[in-house]
């Protein structure tokens, strides 16, 4: 996440707070390969709602190493940082909630495997998001393991009496859980363990399989992030969906660390 809005994006340069000081209030096993760290901290009060599908970034100081983002003379290097979803906001508790998949090494998955209560963290954000159109009346939501807290929170913005279909792709049985405490779904699981399929190989025969039944459907697609553009291609050279009703995004890429937070597909 840029600090400013970028000079070329044709919208007037917008100073971004600097990132939040935070530490770890509980830590959740919400199944398996899930953790929920929520985090707490006085700076969190203005940090506001995110649009669905918005992200934060959280930035992983090394042991040792005294980062002040809000001295502008504090030369220490920016952390290194990851892109996550602010999945539950609580402004009056100074909360939030974010859920982390144990995937295998990482930065922050291996944080996250050890995360405890007082443990300190640096929040950039929130950004990005979606914004649900207000006639939608049909949706299809695709998603894997890293999307299923953007996924709730994306049926906690549809228009109320709006279909959707849910595909989810995850490990195996033991990753299945309500997507969102307040709006009930009946996702379509799909378990990678069962075949060894490589991942995002299941969603994508699943969109296949029902593509062609939700043609004039809003789509919402975030997954890995060659699967996210075959699924994209797909549904717009094949099937014909209107470009302005899918929304994509790529979440990570096989064999890639720190993938990049704004691929939309687009190039
Ligand atoms: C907008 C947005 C929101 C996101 N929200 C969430 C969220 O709420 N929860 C969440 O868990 N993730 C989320 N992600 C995905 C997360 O940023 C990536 O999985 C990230 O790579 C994790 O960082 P890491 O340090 O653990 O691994 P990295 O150091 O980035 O990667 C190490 C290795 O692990 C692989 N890898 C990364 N993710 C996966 C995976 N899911 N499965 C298999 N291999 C993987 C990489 O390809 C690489 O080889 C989001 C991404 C975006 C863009």
């Amino acid at each position: 996440m840029a600090e400013t809005t970028p000079a070329n994006s044709g919208q007037p340069r917008r100073k971004r707070p600097p990132p939040r000081p935070v530490n770890v209030e509980r830590v959740e096993q919400v199944s398996p390969r899930l953790t929920r760290v929520t985090f707490t901290g006085e700076r969190l009060a203005d940090f506001g709602p995110s649009k669905p599908g918005g992200h934060i970034k959280l930035l992983f100081v090394p042991d040792g190493v005294q980062w002040n983002p809000d001295d502008p003379n504090d030369e220490t290097p920016r952390p290194p940082s990851r892109t996550y979803t602010p999945r539950f906001y609580d402004q009056g508790a100074r909360e939030l909630g974010v859920e982390f998949v144990h995937h295998g090494a990482g930065l922050a998955s291996d944080w996250a495997h050890a995360a405890k209560p007082g443990d300190p963290m640096f929040i950039g954000g929130p950004g990005g998001g979606y914004d649900v159109a207000e006639d939608t009346t049909k949706i299809v939501i695709v998603a894997d393991d890293t999307a299923m807290p953007a996924a709730g929170m994306v049926l906690e913005a549809l228009p109320i009496g709006c279909d959707a279909e849910v595909l989810c792709e995850v490990t195996d049985g033991g990753d299945e859980r309500d997507l969102s405490p307040s709006v009930a779904s009946a996702p379509i699981w799909l378990h990678r363990a069962k075949d060894g399929a490589r991942p995002g190989a299941l969603l994508e025969d699943a969109v296949r399989g029902i593509a062609r039944d939700n043609g004039l459907s809003h789509w919402w697609i975030a997954c890995e992030a060659a699967t996210m553009r075959r699924i994209r291609d797909f549904l717009l050279d094949e099937i014909g969906v209107d470009g302005e009703k899918l929304h994509n995004r790529g979440y990570w890429r096989l064999g890639e660390s720190n993938y990049p937070d704004h691929d939309y597909g687009k190039d």
